[in-house]
């Protein structure tokens, strides 16, 4: 699941201009997105390429599965060469459909080609477009006693059709999409007969095996085990285009080469994890004395996207896989798109930095910070309280609906405070110690502008008026924000200790009472998001390393 550093739908675009679609189109900044090849051996170099074909295919089959009408939609669409038809194949290509994902799903094809537009179908085309919710519902519940057919119907790798007789069946994506996943197959299998790397072998051929037999058991097993410099994720995943149940995966696409240097970094940082556990600004009875072990973190370069993959947007980091057979015996594993962050980072967080603090303050917002902080994030997951001191109850449960919250703010704040303590220890550099705040803050605009109803949100808006109401954070005479050098440290720890105690204590009134107070949008924030309308909302990628592979 995309559940950490993936973006909620941001808020409606502003009263449109002149040309509505070109403005909807600049929200999303081009980007040639590139990977450095260097340190590949030829025969990597072409199971990349392989992989590439195979993912382009991919494409293909998220449209069928987002909307029926979308493929004939496609070719009517690349047929009209009129700018205006033009701009809408665009958006219909960022969108993979006629519906504008930043926009609740407002459809924007016009002239011939949108007359046969209707809403865009909440359960995509994973269930009969003359189905009702309801129909499917009492057909499941009838299912019940019958263990493999009710496994089938709710199974995230079914469709479900009508048989001849008019009665729901679930048709197997091998079935549904043969003659595709034949073709995606047989590039897997090229790829897997290139490379020279056994765990990445193993897991083209079984994922290979998968497209066909349509159990994807062994290759999830294989994927978790991947060890290799290329990294793909390849194969039906999450399961969010299914708005009705949540049981279909979407197919998507990854391609990516492994980052040596962040992967040094990473292998670095979790040798000090259980030192930075013992010294967590919290009451010492708090503190795991013995960390338990952490689940695998990729950090990769993007060559190629696809599907779900590609669509609105860009995934910046992904959990998976999603079945919990897996899950339960290998655990799940953590992939973070580095070049895809640097992208977003150049294109939209430069920008807002521009707006959001003022000049002298810029120079201090840098992309190794930003990163590094991503990363001490994910890591301080691991960290602080999980179990409620006193009762064996999970934190998670303890505080339930204001624990998604809570937990992401107290990720951030105590990654700030773990690399001051490795910074302080000559263990990061000092320019990452100077830059992480100033950075943060930046980055903080960008996600509040994404608005405060879901975790990460919630999390970031708590932060910020913390800092603020500390004066560790404060606002100059023209609206720009800076950070406060003589405040930040101590209101770090002190936000990460608050956060870890009510965790440790499992206080759900109290977090309660935070939230409702902190998560606000105050108006000396309001006026930053106001000044942000002309600064694109994401990217749009070019992968011109995949494209240079193409033509070798
Ligand atoms: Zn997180």
């Amino acid at each position: 699941m995309n559940a950490c550093t993936s973006s909620a739908p941001p808020r409606p675009a502003e009263a449109p201009p002149a040309d509505p679609l070109e403005t909807k189109i600049a929200q999303f900044a081009p980007v040639e997105i590139s990977v450095d090849l260097a340190a590949l051996p030829p025969n990597e170099q072409h199971t990349l390429a392989a992989l590439i074909a195979a993912s382009r295919l991919i494409d293909g089959l998220f449209l069928e599965q987002v909307w029926a009408g979308n493929p004939s939609m496609l070719t009517a669409l690349a047929a009209d060469h009129s700018p205006a038809g033009q701009a809408q194949l665009h958006y219909f290509l960022i969108n993979k459909g006629p519906w504008d994902r930043l926009d609740h799903n407002a459809p924007f094809v016009t002239g011939a080609a949108g007359a046969v537009l209707v809403p865009k179908p909440p359960q995509a085309n994973f269930y009969p477009a003359d189905a009702s919710k309801e129909e499917v519902e009492t057909w499941v519940d009838g299912l019940k006693g019958n263990e493999l057919a009710h496994a089938q119907a709710v199974g995230f790798f079914t469709v479900i059709r009508r048989g001849a007789d008019g009665k729901l069946i679930a048709v197997p994506y091998s079935t549904e999409y043969q003659n595709t996943l034949a073709q995606a197959a047989k590039y897997l299998r090229d790829a897997a007969a290139l490379t020279a790397q056994p765990t990445l072998k193993k897991f083209l051929t079984t994922r290979a095996d998968a497209f066909l037999s349509n159990d994807y058991y062994a290759s999830d097993i294989a994927w978790m085990e991947l060890d290799a410099s290329i990294e793909p994720t390849i194969g039906p995943y999450e399961t969010y285009e299914d708005e009705w149940f949540g049981y279909k995966a979407a197919f998507e696409s990854f391609i990516t080469v492994r980052d040596d240097a962040e992967t040094q970094k990473l292998a670095a940082f979790s040798q000090e994890l259980q030192g930075l556990e013992d010294a967590l600004p919290i009451d010492p009875g708090y503190r795991n004395p013995k960390l338990g072990a952490f689940a695998p973190i990729r950090v990769v370069n993007v060559a190629f996207t696809a599907g779900d993959g590609n669509r609105g947007v860009q995934t910046a980091a992904f959990n998976l896989p999603n079945d919990d057979r897996v899950i339960k015996e290998k655990g799940s594993k953590r992939v973070m798109l580095k070049n895809v962050q640097r992208a977003k980072f150049d294109k939209v967080l430069t920008p807002i930095a521009g707006v959001a603090l003022a000049a002298g303050d810029r120079a201090n917002v840098s992309f190794d910070a930003f990163f590094t902080h991503i990363l001490m994030h994910e890591l301080m997951h691991g960290l602080g309280p999980h179990q409620v001191r006193g009762d064996n109850q999970a934190v998670r449960l303890a505080l339930k609906d204001t624990y998604s919250a809570i937990e992401e703010a107290k990720a951030d704040v105590s990654g700030l405070w773990a690399l001051q303590q490795l910074a302080d220890k000559g263990k990061v550099s000092a320019g990452i110690a100077q830059t992480m705040y100033t950075t943060f803050l930046a980055s903080a605009f960008r996600s509040i502008r994404f608005g405060v109803s879901e975790a990460h949100g919630k999390g970031i808006a708590l932060q910020l008026n913390y800092l603020l109401d500390h004066g560790a954070v404060t606002v100059n005479g023209d609206g720009t924000f800076a950070v406060v050098p003589a405040k930040i440290k101590e209101t770090v720890a002190a936000l990460t200790r608050d956060l870890m105690t009510l965790e440790a204590e499992g206080n759900y009134s109290g977090a309660q009472d935070l939230l409702k107070t902190m998560v606000v949008v105050r108006p000396q924030v309001q006026a930053v998001l106001d000044k942000l309308k002309n600064v694109p909302v994401d990217i749009e990628p070019r992968f011109v390393t995949a494209e240079g592979l193409a033509k070798k």
